[in-house]
């Protein structure tokens, strides 16, 4: 075994970040998935890099909404009754989370690691040589009713006192950053300090291929339980025990399943969403990401066409699609870009989310050596790198660069 030997579990984005970050910092890293890197999760987002989403889905507002998301009335949010019937802890415990008193805590937390989104991508992309999937010109927010603009200017000034920078849009400057809209949007919010990228897959790809060529090992093979051995810690695989000193748990919205059997029960949810690809029609483009508030969409170049992703659908994780969401916010797009007919096939996936919307990352409770990174819910593509950074410095023994106390595993294991 090699000295200060880790194995990291999971190579979506947040793997990937935390094996590059402990590789810079000398430890000798292996990377283990079942897939190749960056084919869940972090393949299927809109790839928006953000620095402005600093307030999560269980937000007090959330409240306000409740009586249509309740009835399925809204495209941004579906709730699957057998599940809340069947199992209704993880979702009352995501409702308690949306109260007045606790907003700025998770407000304050979400912005330590959103501030450090772009720097660190930009980074990561120039020594993976893959500069040119980065867009640095914003993503937009838009709204189609004309409360829209007192809306717009209330984020505004909520996102101004955390120093994030926005701009307020009409109608005709919008037209200016975006001209093959259809004219239905009276305001909207540029968000300039956001970035995006055109495949967050081939991002994910790119950053294991850096990893690998700086001597990281990337393996590709089904893990299947994880208990104390040799010198630390045994991996069963499906093709056998691998042991290290140290083993990182980054497997998204599974990481809850391999803990289990060590009596760690992190309360894991997941928030599912789906895409769809449209091709433009009639020579229209688009520049940037951009989200249709009332109708609930993320609409964002990509390599594969314009990528249409859906609002949240709380479900079991592996139920059955339902295609609800997807056809409505597919038909809503229609309204806003000319989209040629026919659609790609339909991706689905699901953001891992503790209630109170913040990652666990840091060091389990009674398991000295096994490490969490796990539960980035809606901004894991963005906060991905910086995770990997707070978690390798915490075990190499440094100071990490954002306050790790909101996200200590400790809050919900015992
Ligand atoms: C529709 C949608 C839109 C989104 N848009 C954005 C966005 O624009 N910007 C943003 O920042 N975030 C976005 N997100 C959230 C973001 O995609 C996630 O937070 C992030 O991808 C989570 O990364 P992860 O590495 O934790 O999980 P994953 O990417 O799922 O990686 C986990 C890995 O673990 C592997 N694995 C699981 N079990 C095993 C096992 N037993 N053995 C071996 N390997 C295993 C999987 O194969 C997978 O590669 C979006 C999510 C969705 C669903």
């Amino acid at each position: 075994m090699s000295p200060r030997s880790v194995l990291v579990l999971g190579a979506g984005m947040v793997g990937v970040s935390c094996a590059l970050a402990l590789q810079k910092r000398g430890f000798a890293v292996t990377l283990i998935d079942r897939r190749e890197p960056g084919r869940e999760t972090s393949y299927g987002n809109a790839g928006v890099l953000s620095r402005s989403s600093i307030v999560p889905l269980n937000n007090p507002a959330l409240f306000r909404s409740l009586p249509a998301y309740l009835g399925n009335r809204s495209a941004a949010l579906h709730i699957d009754w057998r599940r809340l019937i069947g199992e209704p802890g993880w979702m009352l415990r995501f409702l308690w989370e949306a109260r007045p008193g606790v907003a700025a805590e998770r407000m304050a937390a979400l912005d330590s690691l959103t501030r450090h989104t772009l720097p660190l991508h930009r980074a990561l992309m120039q020594e993976a040589g893959i500069g040119h999937r980065l867009r640095e010109n914003g993503t937009l927010k838009l709204w189609r009713s004309t409360q829209g603009l007192a809306k717009a200017q209330a984020e505004q000034a909520m996102l101004a006192r955390h120093g994030i920078e926005t701009e307020l849009l009409d109608r005709q400057a919008l037209s200016g950053l975006e001209p093959s809209l259809r004219p239905i949007f009276p305001a909207g919010l540029l968000f300039p300090g956001n970035g995006s990228v055109d495949s967050p897959g081939a991002v994910v790809a790119a950053y294991a291929a850096l990893f690998g060529s700086r001597g990281g090992i990337v393996r590709q093979a089904g893990v299947n339980g994880v208990r104390r051995g040799g010198a630390g810690w045994l991996v069963a695989t499906d093709q056998g025990d691998i042991a290290a000193e140290q083993v990182v748990v980054a497997l998204g919205p599974w990481s809850a399943d391999l803990l289990k059997p060590l009596g760690l029960r992190p309360p894991l949810g997941v928030e599912r969403g789906y895409h769809r690809h449209l091709q433009p029609r009639d020579g229209a483009a688009l520049r940037r990401p951009l989200y249709d508030v009332e109708a609930a969409y993320f609409m964002a170049p990509m390599e594969q066409g314009i990528r249409i992703s859906s609002g949240v659908e709380l479900a079991h994780r592996d139920a059955p699609d339902n295609h609800r969401q997807i056809d409505a916010v597919v038909a809503s797009a229609r309204e806003a870009l000319p989209l040629a007919e026919g659609a790609g096939e339909i991706w689905r996936g699901a953001r891992p989310t503790l209630p109170d919307s913040l990652p666990m990352i840091g060091e389990a409770p009674r398991h000295p050596g096994l490490w969490l990174a796990f539960g980035n819910q809606h901004i894991g593509f963005s906060t991905g790198p910086v995770t990997g950074e707070i978690l390798a410095a915490l075990m190499a023994g440094e100071a990490p660069p954002a306050d790790p106390a909101p996200f200590r595993p400790g809050r919900y294991l015992a």
